[in-house]
């Protein structure tokens, strides 16, 4: 049967329009679908931060990085291992991911502050956040390629152990999209809590929300299950804990994630603080979390605290717009904060022992009468913090949130699919934050967006060469 489109891109996120783009450049006809009605999927709502090392950027702040050094901050992190994909995509996240996002229109205009895990500042921001990476990547295919929103893919076919095409369904009705190479970039399955269970079984004594992107459902994940794809690491996930349930959403399923909230303190059932609350990332400040007995975590604010907070979600924020007013309807209606005249009054609300959180405030606040420069209990840096004075006082239910999938299909350097007899799928390929790259942990560095659109490009490079276009992705 002839085919319909030389590549056939499954997922219109970061690694799926990262495909169209080195497909369509290398002379293949390019089909894209999704079954959202937008292209962008959860890069589009993402702050759109990536790693990047080495640039200009950096420079101009007066940072000096090489890719030595991510290296080694790379493979200190969260327990990666996978140098050759670490050093693969530090050495060309300049080049191939910075300048490249420059060239297509990406404006890469704010360095924040190290995340854990790295030594210095080198996670970039896009103007507008996700929805501006993601604007200006699409401009650059728009009449170029073809593509259909709303339209799901429901299974692979296959003919002969080859994968030939896909089947979906839209408004439409069902349809076969045969192509010479497919290309799965269907996201994570970080919105899928019932895959959440059953690929992070270690998870299931915690309560976790899910956290991504609304077409994160993991539904490329179940399609390479069927046809025996391997799935090294499959069960580990970015987890964030300063996070609280989505009081709007009917499943109770969903959580929000805040920012900007950095001045809080973190308290336990006991009413006791544990932990540096600078460190919340998703290494040291989860761990800390998880390693509470009951795992039961509250967020105290006072008035002035809650009034900066932020929340990363489309309903509060979209691109780099924050609706401030929004966040306050959160605090003042949600079931899960807790507000209070008094620490006294909040501790009674949130049953936690009065005297012990009196105590925690009391302590906490009397660094900014001696003025140390970190606390003296857990070395949080105080400059520019705080104390709780302001009333009313807030108590925040923080509960873990699955953000991110870093395990996935196991893939080789050319993004193909690997089978369990360790031979590549013919006709398959997968990239972004569904795949392992090289069949290994994808790696962390606090963001893998950059990841994505690398890995992207090379699968659509490779899906192109197998399919008679280009000399795959050589850079
Ligand atoms: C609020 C938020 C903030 C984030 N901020 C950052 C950040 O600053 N930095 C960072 O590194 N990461 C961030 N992330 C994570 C990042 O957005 C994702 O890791 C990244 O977008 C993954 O890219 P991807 O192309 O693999 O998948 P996605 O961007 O999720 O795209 C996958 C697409 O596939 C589609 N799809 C799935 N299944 C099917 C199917 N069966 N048929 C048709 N279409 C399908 C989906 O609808 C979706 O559009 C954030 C995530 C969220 C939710």
């Amino acid at each position: 049967m002839a085919e319909d489109t030389d590549i056939l891109i499954v997922g219109a996120g970061a690694a799926g329009v990262a495909a169209a783009i080195e497909a369509e450049q290398s002379g293949a006809n390019v089909k894209l679908i999704d079954q959202l009605p937008y292209l962008g999927g959860a890069a589009r709502v993402s702050g759109g931060g990536c790693i990047a090392v080495g640039t200009q950027l950096q420079a101009s702040m007066g940072i000096q990085d090489t890719v030595e050094q991510a290296v080694s901050d790379w493979l200190g992190c969260n327990g990666v291992d996978d140098e050759p994909w670490a050093r693969y995509y530090l050495s060309r996240s300049l080049k191939e991911v910075y300048m490249w996002g420059e060239d297509r229109g990406v404006l890469w205009e704010k360095l924040k502050s190290p995340e854990e895990g790295n030594s210095v500042s080198r996670r970039h921001y896009p103007f507008n956040a996700g929805e501006g990476l993601m604007d200006s990547l699409i401009e650059g295919v728009k009449g170029r390629i073809k593509w259909m929103t709303e339209t799901m893919c429901r299974g692979l076919i296959m003919d002969d152990g080859r994968v030939v095409g896909i089947n979906t369904s839209n408004s439409s009705g069902e349809e076969e999209i045969r192509a010479k190479a497919v290309i799965l970039t269907t996201g994570g399955f970080c919105s899928n809590l019932d895959l959440i269970q059953e690929y992070a079984p270690h998870l299931r004594e915690y309560r976790i929300m899910e956290g991504s992107g609304e077409g994160s459902k993991g539904l490329g994940h179940v399609m390479l299950k069927e046809i025996d794809a391997i799935f090294p690491h499959l069960g580990e996930m970015c987890l964030y804990c300063y996070a609280t349930p989505d009081y709007r959403d009917p499943t109770g399923k969903r959580g929000l994630v805040f920012r900007q909230i950095h001045e809080n303190i973190w308290i336990n059932a006991m009413g006791r603080r544990f932990h540096n609350e600078v460190e919340y990332g998703a290494d040291k400040g989860t761990k800390a979390f998880m390693s509470q007995n009951p795992p039961k975590v509250w967020s105290i604010l006072d008035e002035r605290m809650a009034r900066r907070a932020e929340v990363v979600d489309p309903y509060y924020r979209e691109g780099g717009k924050v609706f401030a007013e929004r966040v306050k309807e959160l605090f003042d209606n949600s079931p899960h904060i807790i507000r209070a005249p008094t620490i006294e009054a909040l501790a009674k609300k949130i049953e936690v022992p009065p005297d012990n959180l009196s105590e925690t405030v009391r302590d906490y606040n009397s660094y900014f009468e001696t003025q140390p420069a970190e606390d003296l209990e857990f070395g949080k840096p105080l400059e520019g913090l705080l104390p709780l004075t302001s009333p009313p006082f807030y108590a925040i239910h923080f509960l873990l949130l699955a953000r991110k999938s870093l395990g996935g299909v196991g893939t080789n350097f050319h993004c193909q699919v690997m089978h369990k007899n360790q031979k590549p799928i013919p006709g398959l390929y997968a990239a972004g934050e569904i795949a392992s790259i090289g069949g290994c942990h994808p790696g962390y560095l606090g963001h893998i967006l950059g990841q994505c659109l690398l890995s992207g490009r090379m699968a659509g490079a490779w899906a192109s060469n197998e399919a008679g276009y280009g000399e795959g992705f050589n850079l």
